[in-house]
């Protein structure tokens, strides 16, 4: 089972249509790249419907959408999540430590997904995030080095879906499975635990995480 990021209206329609024959979670978040074109207002009915928040965050690298309008809808939704006691998604980017403050807060159960930037990870780690870990573990230090530091118990996987798959493989030939049980192999093989320990212990962090 997974977590469906939906951004808009647009994804809200084309996912409705395929969650009886796929069934996974949903999340709805306005996201840092979409600030300019998703407006706060026309957009709480989905973050009210919803159990978790998500993506929200902040992005100074692949998106040029103004910094302070992001700080502002970020922030909003964090006040919301909070208040209602929703568990939120981060995507972060080149913002890893302007988003820290925001965390700190806006107390909640956060998980931060494919966080790559080598700074401030123990920051993110004593405020009892969650991870995604991005299918470039293994290939990007980055992500390796968040495998190693974190706690099995944080730890979480992600495709960031077939675009980002053939992004980060450098091909157009990706499997979603296996890509997943790639990910889950590269895990235990930086962690030293069986695969078998692994996957299991993924499928409860992730019931303790939607569940928060
Ligand atoms: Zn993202």
């Amino acid at each position: 089972m997974g977590i469906c990021n939906i951004e808009n209206e647009e994804e809200h329609t084309l996912v409705q249509g395929y969650l009886q024959e796929y069934p996974c979670h949903t999340s709805y978040g306005i996201h840092p790249w979409h600030v300019d074109t998703v407006k706060y207002a026309s957009f709480f009915p989905y973050l009210e419907q919803t159990r978790i928040i998500g993506e929200i965050g902040l992005d100074n690298t692949w998106c040029e959408t103004n910094l302070n309008l992001q700080k502002e809808v970020f922030e909003k939704q964090l006040a919301y999540a909070h208040e209602h006691h929703k568990p939120v998604i981060l995507h972060l980017k080149g913002m890893e430590k302007e988003a820290l403050p925001f965390l700190k807060k806006y107390k909640n159960t956060y998980l931060v997904h494919w966080y790559s930037c080598k700074e401030y990870l123990e920051e993110y780690i004593n405020l009892g995030c969650y991870f995604t870990v991005g299918p470039s573990v293994g290939i990007d230090e980055s992500v390796s080095h968040l495998v190693q530091k974190v706690d099995i118990q944080r730890l979480l996987i992600e495709s960031d879906g077939i675009s980002a798959l053939e992004w980060a493989f450098e091909t157009k030939e990706v499997d979603y499975i296996s890509s997943l049980q790639r990910s889950i192999q590269e895990i235990s093989r930086i962690k030293g635990m069986e695969s078998a320990f692994v996957e299991k212990q993924l499928d409860q962090n992730f019931i303790r995480f939607i569940e928060s």
